[in-house]
């Protein structure tokens, strides 16, 4: 699987590569209290999923940025730039790179499209500008970018604490799922606000699901959804109520809401099944696909164009 399509004879150094950077849910989460820096302290169970967004990352003097979503920035807002600045200012590296960023995941959704572009970033310019830097150090550069992006750095199926950003593997199995995106975006920081002590849980759900995915039975992994921010999100969003119960009554084994939201997933039987509740399921201005977990790696190099 390499990762670019033309190579320097003379250094044998990469010149353009294509990633792909997949998005992620949230098959549990809960939130175990509040710290004393403001944060909430919680502990989830993400999944990487097939619906990938595209970055081409190509050899230039400068730092330049194209995206295909109109309403995103390409400036320093992005985290794609955030994450270049970030790695050339932590190397002697002088080089600059061209990336085009082909947006698929919805933006501000819950799953995590940001923080998954920017561990693409990371991965695709350490490869660019020759770096040889242990795994260990890009997750310390990575924490500093955002919670989730430490977790795009491995995929599969893993165990967050802390904000999300401690992060250590599970073992995941072959889902097939659902994804239904009302075409509103909601803010993270706002649903976190509306979360209270009465929703605090002990951790009992994300170690449910840990064992769900241990017996690699989907109809337990759909009875052991959970996410303590839903009820946030429900009261000020009727979409998340209709999206569950539009997956449900199209035959999905469990749905719940994936992070901040506002996108509501669905477990399917089969990944047949999940294309089967997705042409149910699909209407008006949702937009809805049949993914599957992703048991690897959440960035990929890829030659395609
Ligand atoms: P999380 O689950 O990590 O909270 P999310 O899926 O809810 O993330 P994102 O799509 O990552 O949300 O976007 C959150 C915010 O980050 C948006 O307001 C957006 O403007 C900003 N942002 C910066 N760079 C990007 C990017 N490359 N892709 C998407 N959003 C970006």
């Amino acid at each position: 699987m390499l990762g670019f399509d033309a190579l320097s004879k003379r250094s044998r150094v990469a010149r353009r590569l294509v990633l792909n950077a997949a998005a992620k849910i949230n098959l549990a989460l809960e939130v175990l209290g509040k710290r004393d820096d403001g944060y909430h302290e919680v502990a989830t169970v993400m999944q990487a999923v097939d619906l990938s967004d595209r970055l081409v990352i190509e050899d230039a003097e400068g730092l330049e940025l194209r995206v295909s979503a109109p309403d995103l920035p390409s400036d320093g807002r992005n985290l794609v730039v955030r994450a270049a600045h970030a790695l050339r200012e932590a190397t002697a590296v002088s080089r600059g790179a061209r990336i085009t960023l082909d947006k698929r995941i919805p933006v501000a959704a819950g799953l995590g499209g940001g923080s998954a572009d920017a561990a693409a970033a990371l991965v695709g310019l350490s490869r660019l500008w020759g770096l040889r830097w242990p795994a260990a150090r890009l997750a310390e550069l990575a924490v500093t970018l955002g919670t989730d992006v430490p977790f795009f750095l491995r995929g599969g199926a893993a165990l967050g604490t802390g904000r999300g950003e401690r992060i250590e593997p599970v073992a995941g199995t072959a889902l097939a799922l659902v994804l239904v995106n009302p075409g509103v975006g909601a803010s993270t920081l706002a649903i976190y606000g509306g979360v209270t002590p009465a929703m605090y849980s002990d951790g009992s759900h994300v170690r449910q699901m840990v064992a769900a995915l241990r017996s690699r039975d989907p109809a337990r992994v759909g009875a052991s959804l959970f996410n303590a921010l839903e009820r946030v999100a429900a009261t000020a969003y009727r979409q998340v109520a209709q999206m569950e119960a539009a997956l449900l009554a199209a035959g999905a084994l469990g749905a719940a809401m994936s992070g901040s939201g506002l996108t509501v997933f669905g477990v399917a039987r089969s990944f047949d099944h999940a294309r089967q509740i997705r042409a149910r399921v699909a209407r008006g201005s949702w937009a809805c696909w049949a993914v599957r977990a992703i048991r690897g790696p959440a960035i990929r190099m890829t030659r395609d164009p």
